[in-house]
Formats: C-alpha cells, sequence, structure tokens
C-alpha cells in the first residue's frame, strides 16, 4: 500500500494543471494543496486496508454483502474526512465495475478483448494503489443537439485518429472531481451514441500527467473569500475543466472504440454505481448539518423548542433516508456478468429525494441559526481591537466566544460559497435529477400495480 508521502511525490509530474489564470504545482499552491491534503487522507484511512494488503475500494462487489461493506467504507472515510467525500478511489472503482461488465458483454458480442484489457488496468491500480478521477460529463455544446449536430464536433470528447499503437481523442470533460490531484483520469461517455455517433462511443484511462491533457481549477471560493472556514480549511474536493487537446492511447488503454451501441449500456451502469456511492457519502455529510444544527440550537438557548424539533427531524429524515435506500440498495442487488450493482430503484429513489430535500437541510441549519450567520463580523474583526466588544453582543445562552464558535460552524455549511457549491453539487453531482427520472421510470416494476387495479376493475 502507499504511504501519504508517497502519493504526493507523485503529484509531482508533468500535469498541466491551471488555477486563476496559472500554472501551478498542486503540491505548493497554497490554496489548492488543502485539496491534496484531503486526497491524501485516503492513505491515512487504516480500514480501507483488505485482508490481502490492497485498497478495498478495488474489490468487486459479487453480492450484498460485498455492497453493504463498501457502503460503510465510504461511510467511514467521508466521516475521517470532516464529513467531505473523499473521490480518490470511489468514482475511478465505480466506473471500473461499469466496464467490466459492459465489457464481457461487447467482447460476447463482438469478439473483441476488452475484458482483458479492463482486468488488467484494474489489477494496475490495485497493485499501485492509484487514485483514479473519472471523466464522464461532456460539456454538450447546444443541449438540444447530438454530438455531430453541434456547431463544434468537439462539444463531446471523440476520437480524431486511429494508428496502429492506439487511438488520438479530443473533446473537453466538465465537472471533473479531484482530476487535477489524482494518478490517473478514467474516461467514459456521458450518454448513448447512434450508429453513425461511432468516433464519440469511445472509453479509455491515461496518466493525469499526459501530453495534451490540460486542467482548469474552479475558484476555491469557499476557503479564499472567507477567513472563518473551518471545514474547508482542513477538506474540499475541486473540479476541472478537463481538456484532452488530442491526446493519445495506447490500446491496451482503450475500453470502448466505436461500439455505439454499448455507450449507453456503460453511462448508465457507471451513473448507478456512482449514485450508490452518493447516498453513502451523503449519510455522513448530512451529520455535519445534523451536528451544527444541534449545537447552535444549544447556543442559542432554544434545543427545547418545538420549531428546532421540527427542523432537526427534518434534517434527520434526510439522514436516515440517504442510508435507508443506500441499504436497500446494497441488500437487492442484480447480478449482471458476476459483478453486484446496488439495486437502481432503491439508488435513484434515495438520489431523487436528497436532489429534492437538501435545501430543506440548508433552510433547517438557517432556521435555528438565526440572521447572525449571514451578518456576522469577520473573524479579523473578532481577533481586533473590537473583539470584546463584539463579543460580549454575541452571547447567548453560553458566552460569546462558544457561541460565534458554534456558528462560524454554522455560517460556513449554511451561509457561504460552500453553501451554494454544496446546493448545487447536491442537485447535478452524480447526474441530473431528469436523468435520474428517467432511469427509475424505465426500470421500474409496476406489475403488482397493475395486476391489483385490473383485478379489482373485474371484480
Ligand atoms: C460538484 C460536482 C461534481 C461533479 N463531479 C463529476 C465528476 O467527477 N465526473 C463527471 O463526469 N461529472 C461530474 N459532475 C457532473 C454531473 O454529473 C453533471 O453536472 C450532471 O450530469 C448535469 O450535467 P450538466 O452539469 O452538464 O448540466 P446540463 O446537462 O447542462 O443540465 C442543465 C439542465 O438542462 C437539462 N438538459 C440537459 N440536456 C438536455 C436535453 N438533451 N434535453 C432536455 N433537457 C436537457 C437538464 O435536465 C438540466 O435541467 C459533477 C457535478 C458537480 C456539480
Amino acid at each position: 500500500m502507499r504511504t501519504k508521502e508517497e502519493f504526493v511525490k507523485g503529484l509531482r509530474d508533468r500535469r498541466k494543471v491551471f488555477y486563476r489564470g496559472g500554472l501551478i504545482d498542486v503540491t505548493e499552491h497554497p490554496v489548492i494543496k488543502v485539496a491534496v491534503s484531503h486526497a491524501s487522507k485516503l492513505f491515512e484511512y487504516r480500514e480501507r486496508v483488505g485482508e490481502d494488503n490492497s485498497s478495498k475500494f478495488f474489490r468487486v462487489p459479487r453480492d450484498s454483502q460485498d455492497l453493504m461493506e463498501r457502503h460503510r467504507l465510504i461511510y467511514g472515510l467521508t466521516m475521517y474526512c470532516n464529513g467531505i467525500f473523499n473521490i480518490s478511489q470511489a468514482i475511478g472503482s465505480d466506473a471500473l465495475f461499469a466496464l467490466l461488465i459492459t465489457s464481457r458483454k461487447v467482447d460476447k458480442e463482438r469478439g473483441t478483448d476488452y475484458t482483458r484489457r479492463v482486468e488488467n488496468y484494474l489489477a494496475y491500480v490495485k497493485e499501485r494503489d492509484l487514485t483514479l478521477a473519472t471523466a464522464q460529463t461532456d460539456v454538450k455544446g447546444d443541449r438540444s443537439k447530438r454530438p455531430k449536430e453541434q456547431e463544434d464536433p468537439d462539444m463531446y470528447l471523440r476520437i480524431t485518429e486511429v494508428r496502429s499503437d492506439g487511438i488520438v481523442v479530443k473533446g473537453a470533460k466538465a465537472h471533473t472531481t479531484q482530476a487535477a490531484v489524482s494518478d490517473e483520469i478514467v474516461v467514459i461517455p456521458t450518454r448513448a451514441m447512434r450508429d453513425n455517433e461511432k468516433e464519440y462511443a469511445v472509453a479509455f484511462a491515461v496518466p493525469a500527467e499526459t501530453e495534451g491533457l490540460r486542467m482548469y481549477v474552479r475558484p476555491i471560493d469557499e476557503l479564499e473569500g472567507n477567513s472563518s472556514a473551518v471545514v474547508s480549511r482542513q477538506d474540499y474536493e475541486l473540479e476541472t475543466l478537463t481538456v484532452f487537446d488530442n491526446v493519445f492511447v495506447p490500446w491496451d488503454r482503450v475500453f470502448l472504440f466505436q461500439e455505439s451501441k454499448f455507450a449507453g449500456q456503460l453511462a448508465t451502469l457507471f451513473a448507478t454505481f456512482h449514485r450508490f456511492t452518493a447516498l453513502s457519502y451523503r449519510v455522513a455529510t448530512a451529520n455535519l448539518f445534523l451536528g451544527a444544527a444541534r449545537l447552535a440550537s444549544y447556543v442559542n438557548g432554544i434545543q427545547n423548542e418545538k420549531q428546532v424539533r421540527d427542523d432537526m427531524v427534518d434534517i434527520i429524515m434526510y439522514k436516515e433516508v440517504m442510508r435507508a435506500t443506500a441499504l436497500s440498495a446494497a441488500l437487492s442487488p442484480l447480478i449482471d456478468e458476476s459483478v453486484a450493482i446496488p439495486n437502481p430503484t432503491f439508488t435513484n429513489v434515495g438520489k431523487l429525494y436528497s436532489n429534492a430535500h437538501f435545501h430543506d437541510v440548508v433552510r433547517d441549519l438557517i432556521d435555528i441559526s438565526g440572521g447572525i450567520i449571514a451578518t456576522m463580523p469577520s473573524e479579523e474583526d473578532l481577533k481586533g481591537e473590537g473583539g470584546e466588544e463584539i463579543l460580549k453582543y454575541l452571547r447567548g445562552a453560553v458566552d460569546g466566544k462558544e457561541r460565534t464558535q458554534v456558528l462560524k460552524m454554522a455560517k460556513e455549511l449554511g451561509s457561504s460559497h460552500l453553501t451554494g457549491y454544496l446546493l448545487t453539487l447536491m442537485v447535478h453531482a452524480e447526474g441530473s435529477m431528469e436523468a435520474s427520472k428517467i432511469e427509475l421510470y424505465r426500470g421500474y416494476d409496476f406489475s403488482d400495480s397493475e395486476k391489483l387495479v385490473r383485478s379489482l376493475l373485474k371484480s
């Protein structure tokens, strides 16, 4: 297993990462190195080490028990990272599980050898204990148009050249979490492709330092714009616009090549694995809000009030629906090509509940905390000349110092750049609401409901 130090050293390579207009070394940059430190916590988390002395993240789930363990692993690591998801080996393994299933199906139908390539790649990353980002979401251009109808053909990543030793790809993927601080990037299609869109049906993996790859990191406003940050000072994940400017991929790392028929299936399978991951980390993230709301009620002296109970119940509901749907999805998997897929119905129900109700969680925290989380004097003023005066007037059921400590946390979660980021994440990350609804509706078993009503109508 790698150490944290070996991981960080590995990031000092030829990768091209840009932040606020400049090319940076991710391990040295004062803001971005927090994302590196967050990612490196993976290597400290001992519960991730399996009996075979490799990361449990790369254990292919074969049954319910394996999925339950995966849920506990993701929850546990998120708790270890202060309630912030650690994607480093989670999303990449989600993609590899989907690729294992799809590659077997393509090989059976087309006589190709993708299974060998995917299995070899899985063994390679497992042995080296690598971290993997997954770039699925294309930039997509005009959403009403298919890939080939776009004004610019690069709006979906595509194959531009086929060589004897591999392929060349061009395009850009949006919102790639932790790509700038990962060892490798796995790329899969974002949607189903038609026969005439073969060049867009492509999946592969490349090291993050590959020539032609450029990553533009989003501004980390939750840390740079917040001198009182508590969580973001220690843990956050970054996203990049990930540009593939004629990137070469050797054949051994190509996992889907022009098989347009299988692009949609691969995209959906990955989404199901990744949404199960999302339910699992969201239970832990909910603890941040539940804990902050509880402490805010104490420092405000309102812990026994009815409206506080109502607010707290909302947050408990959110957390426990995430847990219940994750566990149900693990308990009733679909088995395909000897891989256990989390039950798509429970997975999508949980994901859609999260999409619809996370803003309630934020509202509940704001309600309990009070308007002070938007209007509080700055950290600099608290530490400056007027500090004592401010603390005198900011007391609640406890003194001003203790109350402002708790309110700082409530402000970061409920009234800051981090809040805006999380509100967006909880709607879009792991796929849009529409994508989950389509998946849930398409796969839903209506037979009992229909049978019941039909038999009543006959009686
Ligand atoms: C914090 C965060 C982290 C993420 N991490 C990753 C990651 O690591 N890897 C990765 O690959 N992706 C990642 N994503 C991307 C995520 O999966 C997408 O945001 C999501 O799939 C929505 O895509 P989009 O952002 O392009 O939005 P859009 O597709 O632009 O959606 C905007 C609206 O347009 C609608 N729409 C889009 N297309 C159509 C259409 N054809 N017809 C009708 N309506 C349409 C949508 O339903 C939605 O209402 C992340 C996103 C966030 C916010």
